[in-house]
């Protein structure tokens, strides 16, 4: 039998408020960003099982789904 197991990344809705609106370096529109939460955890056969490290803060736009980090001041 073969067992997976390595780490990925799960990102979920984060529940900080949506800031202003600002313009996505990515696509260039106008945006109020999604604020994420990235987390990166050990998985066994990609179930996540358990959370690596501290989890990451990010943005996410809404028109072309690119992420970028917050680095919490
Ligand atoms: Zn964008």
């Amino acid at each position: 039998m073969i067992i997976f197991f390595g780490t990925r990344q799960v990102v979920r809705d984060d529940d900080r408020a949506g800031g202003d609106v600002q313009q996505c370096p990515s696509c260039g529109q106008y945006v109020v960003f999604k604020p994420r939460r990235a987390q990166s955890y050990i998985h066994i056969f990609w179930i996540p099982l358990i959370p690596m490290g501290k989890s990451q803060g990010l943005i996410e736009c809404p028109q072309c789904r690119a992420r970028f980090a917050v680095y919490a001041s």
